[in-house]
């Protein structure tokens, strides 16, 4: 099927000689103009003041318009109803105080990835943009570190359950034990070779405990994968408690 309108290629005049970013900033800008205009007069400032459920409502039902439009293989109405979604997404990202500008920049994050590999790698990046300790590792939120390398970031548990307790975690997001690949091998190997000597540094020369939770059975509540390093002076006790 070749949906294209013929014709539209040769139309003139001002707006068809504006580069798609031009149109969409331009509509962007009258949108935030009209946002304070009067509901009663603008549609805009009407839909705006209902923000998100009127918006909401509207993408499902243009949505829904634009699926008849492609079954009916109607170019005209294929053009003119993916026009309204677009000035209702615009409309969503304003009143979510967001801009095109956040869409582009997503689109240039996948810029040259295949769609496969983008998805699969979306979940790490939307994953770590909100993780705790990612944020440790670039320095957003303070913690009490022991040691630091390329690869590995180690510091001090904030709630500790023994005299040591340390934790230590890949500085690359992984969510947990039951993520890793191939390529974590390295990051792995490096967490398990530095903890005696972080141990014995630390304060706990005679042996330690390494547990990392894993999952809804582990318990683990924090999802960036972490060693925890427990110990002290006094062994440990059983390692699971029965219930
Ligand atoms: P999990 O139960 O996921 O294996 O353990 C998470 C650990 O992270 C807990 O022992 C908890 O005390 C520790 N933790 C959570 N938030 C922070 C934090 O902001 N700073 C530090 N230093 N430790 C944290
Ligand atoms: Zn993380």
């Amino acid at each position: 099927m070749d949906f294209r309108r013929p014709g539209i290629e040769r139309a003139k005049g001002d707006l068809f000689e504006m580069s798609t970013n031009e149109i969409l900033n331009r509509l962007s800008e009258t949108l935030a103009l009209r946002r304070n205009a009067d509901p009663e007069t603008s549609y805009t400032a009407k839909l705006l003041a209902g923000a998100p459920d009127s918006i909401l409502k509207k993408i499902g039902e243009e949505s829904a318009e634009l699926i008849m439009a492609v079954k009916d293989e109607d170019p005209a109405r294929i053009a003119c109803e993916s026009a309204d979604l677009v000035y209702h997404m615009l409309a969503l990202l304003l009143s979510c105080g967001m801009s095109f500008d956040d869409v582009t920049r997503e689109l240039a994050l996948r810029e040259g990835i295949s769609g496969l590999a983008e998805k699969k790698s979306r979940g790490a990046r939307l994953d770590a943009e909100g993780c705790i300790f990612c944020r440790i590792v670039k320095g957003e939120i303070p913690s009490q570190r022991v040691y630091e390398d390329e690869e590995i970031y180690a510091f001090k548990d904030i709630h500790p359950v023994r005299p040591v307790h340390i934790l230590v975690i890949p500085k690359r997001h992984i969510a947990s034990l039951s993520d890793v690949g191939e390529t974590d091998r390295a990051v792995l190997g490096r967490i398990l070779c530095e903890a005696n000597r972080l141990a014995v540094e630390n304060g706990s020369p005679d042996g330690f405990r390494l547990i990392i939770n894993t999952g809804r059975v582990g318990q683990q509540e924090v999802r960036h994968l972490h060693a925890h390093i427990i110990g002290g002076t006094l062994p440990l006790g059983p390692m699971v408690r029965g219930e």
